[in-house]
């Protein structure tokens, strides 16, 4: 089983390389943030309270999205494998993942943290926002506080994953192809 976590900050093309990857290796992919979105197209309690953080560009509390991903591996019980993106972002959340995961029997194979320049992920956010019209994607001071709240809350994940020997980098800078080959080299080894 290919348990990938795809790392990395706002706007680093984490949603992008998911949909190629679950193609090239067969996996599901649980994207936190999409989850979320869901949730409040629906119009659910969970969403209506997750609205709040996502509008200012904060974290949703830990536990909500930890129940969510719990929920998620236990309907997909015959995966070949899952691609989590967006998710873990806190330390709180990378433990509850492992435990989850070790469970099972089915820990993290590694994680891949792709590596973009700030004012390449502030342009490609705001690019995102002029499509998508997702609103916290068009406002600057909304992006600036999620790419703070990435280096103070998040990459602290990359030094969790790098004790247990599963942390690579990848360059996030050029084509989409030429990160896809970049990510499917380094899952291939694994
Ligand atoms: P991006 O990586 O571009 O910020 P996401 O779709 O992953 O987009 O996340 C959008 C928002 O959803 C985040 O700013 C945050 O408010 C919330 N969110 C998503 N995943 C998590 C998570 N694992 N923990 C807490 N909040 C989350």
């Amino acid at each position: 089983m290919l348990n990938l976590i795809l790392f990395g900050p706002p706007g680093a093309g984490k949603g992008t390389q998911a949909d190629f990857l679950i193609e090239k290796f067969k996996l599901i992919h649980l994207s936190t943030g999409d989850l979320l979105r869901s949730q409040i197209a629906e119009g659910t309690k969970l969403g209506l309270e997750a609205k709040k953080f996502m509008d200012r560009g904060d974290l949703v509390p830990d536990e909500v999205v930890i129940g969510m991903i719990e929920s998620k591996l236990a309907s997909n019980k015959d995966a070949n494998g899952f691609i989590f993106d967006g998710f873990p972002r806190t330390v709180a959340q990378a433990k509850a993942l492992d435990e989850l995961l070790n469970k099972n029997g089915t820990p993290v194979s590694g994680m891949l943290s792709l590596e973009v320049e700030k004012e390449e992920l502030v342009n490609r956010l705001l690019n995102r926002g002029k499509i998508s019209g997702r609103s916290d994607d068009q406002d600057v001071s909304i992006i600036e506080n999620r790419i703070q709240v990435y280096h103070e809350k998040t990459s602290p994940l990359k030094d969790y994953y790098a004790a247990q020997n599963k942390q690579f980098s990848i360059n996030g800078m050029g084509s989409i192809e030429e990160i896809a080959g970049r990510l499917s080299e380094t899952v291939s080894a694994l």
